[in-house]
């Protein structure tokens, strides 16, 4: 058995539409010179794909046939270390043998050096087995990647220019150390009282007369926690308000002395959850713990975000892998089980539902891939163009233009993606139950822990209903610094939707000109609460009123009431759109788009309706509680 070979959907990509050649070209900075890496694209796009295949053996026959034992060997503490369970070290044990921890690691700090893509691919694949082994295996190679990544970021990475080699970086024997499969890290933000609302955050850090940095306070739910690494988010400039009082550290959990390990970062418990077992999902303390400042005071938000975006694309591999596995277990069931004369599959609602989840399989993963090759197209190419500058300057600009439009692009797809493939493991594993009927219920068929492991997909690395605001509010930013732009694209989305020649084209032109129209609608309603608002004062105070004395608790609730009806159109186009461009290269992929368009369009039809028809008798009753505190205070 091998879950890459079996699997067309994830084929097409790794095999046809992924362009190797430039991930290639953005990786290996000494390609045909370096005795250790590859004499040509080619030789390197043969390794990924080996890779894959290898893995998705060793997954398919080695790890997932442990899984059902994590389920029953539950984590725990003695002597204030977390004891996994013993399928977990086994199959830790075996990854290390292989070196698939250092897969995105350049060669220089003992890694593999291939595409992040790759690596993401390697998620989804494990993710099929188990979502809590995946999580836990991502908290090595993502560790060391976002070491790495801040280092660059602060310029404390050297690089020699002539030989395209990196010379050194700053958490380079930890790096090497994660690679090794000897440590791992984790990201540790959430509090008791601080979980979504991280300005929230009490976690301190102090400064000594010499210049050292302390972390005190707790942080609760983390993933991995019992790891060496932690990459800690603590308030530290007491001077300022909110995010913007936010510092980033490195705070490792222990030193080794001869007298033993002497913990900084306590582990107060392993949390007992409903599903992800294999993963320990620890409460921490910390109390006076050394700490290394990681970039610039202040900016800790910023450090974060950079951490977390990788984490959410990682949840969407992460999602698209439990999804497989619900609809692999429900097919195989369907097609076996009889009722009424025919097996379950051949009835109607059933054989909807298969479809149903097998599309929306598919467009989670062209989310996925799109959004993973433009983060690493906009890493890289800065990598390049901070390190090792093109000497001609047309190349530096079209270099910077990539950089520029990749970064838009995945900063755009990933709430999205998280929303989406978040929402949809948790809808997709149900299904699997409903399904396999009550076998679904039943613990030995498998559906259930499904179901329980996604869970908490719509949960961790931001909520869904903070994936919703993200994107609600980049696109009403980006509409105002823009709105002749948006214009522009609200006609050229008219015009296609009525005269692009293929009717396919036409059709996605349409969903397109949808979700512009949806956005417009939310502005436009927002603005007119505002003028609403300010009717009641003197008309000299209107302009101020209006252009600067925002609140946006208050004057965007339409908006935020409607963010995540929002969110599902912008989806709903973004996948046509995805599907659209894979059908203009390889025909194939009209099949898929059409099944996509035809449940996407009445879709959204009804999101907009709900977006214009629903919503004023809640928000006045809102508005009339906040009037009513208001004044109390
Ligand atoms: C298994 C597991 C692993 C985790 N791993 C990690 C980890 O590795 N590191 C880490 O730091 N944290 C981790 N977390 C914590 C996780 O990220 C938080 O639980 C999550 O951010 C939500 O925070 P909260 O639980 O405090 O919920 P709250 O923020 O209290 O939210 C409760 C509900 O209110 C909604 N809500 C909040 N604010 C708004 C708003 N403005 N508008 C609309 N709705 C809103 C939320 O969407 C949610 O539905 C993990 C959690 C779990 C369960």
């Amino acid at each position: 058995m091998n879950f890459y070979k079996d699997n067309d959907d994830l084929r097409y990509y790794a095999e046809e539409a992924i362009d190797w050649g430039l991930l290639t070209e953005l990786s290996e900075y000494r390609l045909g010179e370096d005795p250790e890496g590859f004499a040509n694209a080619e030789e390197a796009r043969t390794f990924y794909l080996e890779i894959l295949e290898m893995f998705g053996e060793v997954v398919a026959e080695q790890v997932a046939p442990r899984i059902p034992s994590i389920e029953d060997e539950a984590l725990r503490i003695e002597d204030g270390e977390v004891v996994e369970p013993a399928a977990t070290r086994e199959i830790f044990a075996l990854f290390r043998e292989l070196g698939l921890f250092g897969l995105p690691v350049p060669r220089e700090l003992g890694g593999m050096n291939a595409p992040m893509v790759s690596y993401f691919l390697t998620a989804e694949l494990l993710a099929r087995a188990d979502v809590s082994t995946m999580t836990h295996y991502g908290f090595h190679a993502g560790i060391a990647m976002a070491m790495l990544v801040y280092s660059l970021d602060e310029k404390t990475t050297r690089f020699d220019r002539e030989t395209r080699t990196l010379l050194s970086t700053r958490w380079e024997d930890d790096i090497r150390k994660i690679v090794a499969g000897e440590a791992w890290g984790s990201m540790d933000i959430t509090e008791p009282d601080a979980g979504s609302d991280m300005a929230a955050m009490r976690a301190t850090a102090r400064r000594d007369e010499d210049g050292n940095w302390f972390v005190s306070g707790q942080k609760i739910y983390i993933t991995s926690g019992h790891g060496q690494y932690h990459i800690v988010i603590a308030r530290s400039e007491p001077d300022r308000e909110g995010l913007d009082a936010l510092s980033l550290f490195l705070v490792r959990a222990w030193e080794d002395t001869p007298e033993g390990r002497r913990r900084h970062v306590v582990i107060d418990r392993v949390e007992e959850k409903l599903g992800h077992h294999g993963s320990a999902t620890c409460a921490l303390s910390y109390e006076d713990a050394p700490a290394e400042l990681i970039g610039k005071r202040g900016e800790g938000f910023r450090g974060m975000l950079v951490l977390m975006n990788n984490a959410r694309i990682g949840v969407g591999f992460e999602c698209i892998g439990l999804a497989e596995c619900a609809l692999r277990i429900a097919r195989e069931y369907a097609a076996e089980r009889r009722s009424m004369g025919k097996s379950i599959d051949r009835h109607e609602m059933i054989a909807d539902y298969l479809e149903e989840m097998q599309t929306d399989i598919q467009a989670m993963r062209a989310l996925a891939v799109h959004c993973a090759v433009h983060e690493e197209r906009h890493r890289k190419r800065r990598l390049w163009l901070d390190h090792l500058p093109p000497s001609d300057e047309e190349t530096r600009r079209a270099w910077e233009r990539e950089e520029e439009e990749s970064r838009a692009i995945s900063r755009n797809l990933t709430p999205l993606l998280k929303y989406y493939a978040a929402e949809k493991a948790v809808e997709i594993a149900q299904r699997a139950i409903q399904i396999l009927g009550g076998a679904g219920y039943i613990r030995e068929y498998g559906a259930e822990k499904l179901l329980r492991d996604a869970m908490v997909m719509p949960i961790y690395e931001g909520t869904s209903q903070i994936q919703s605001l993200m994107a609600m509010k980049d696109h009403l930013m980006g509409m105002l610094k823009d709105p002749k732009a948006f214009l522009a694209r609200v006609a050229e989305a008219r015009w296609q939707s009525r005269f692009a020649p293929d009717p396919l084209g036409r059709r996605v032109a349409r969903l397109r000109s949808s979700a512009l129209d949806a956005q417009r609608t939310l502005l436009m309603r927002t603005a007119a609460d505002k003028v609403r608002a300010v009717r009641h004062k003197p008309l000299d105070q209107w302009a101020d009123a209006f252009l600067k004395q925002w609140n946006p608790k208050r004057d965007f609730a339409f908006a935020m009431l409607h963010a995540e009806r929002f969110t599902r159109i912008l989806v709903d186009a973004a996948v046509a759109e995805r599907f659209w461009a894979q059908a203009q290269e390889h025909p194939h992929r009209r099949e898929v788009l059409e099944r996509w368009l035809e449940r996407a369009e009445p879709r959204v039809r009804f999101l907009e309706d709900e977006i214009r028809n629903t919503g004023e008798r809640l928000l006045a009753r809102l508005a009339e509680g906040s009037a009513a505190s208001e004044a109390a205070e």
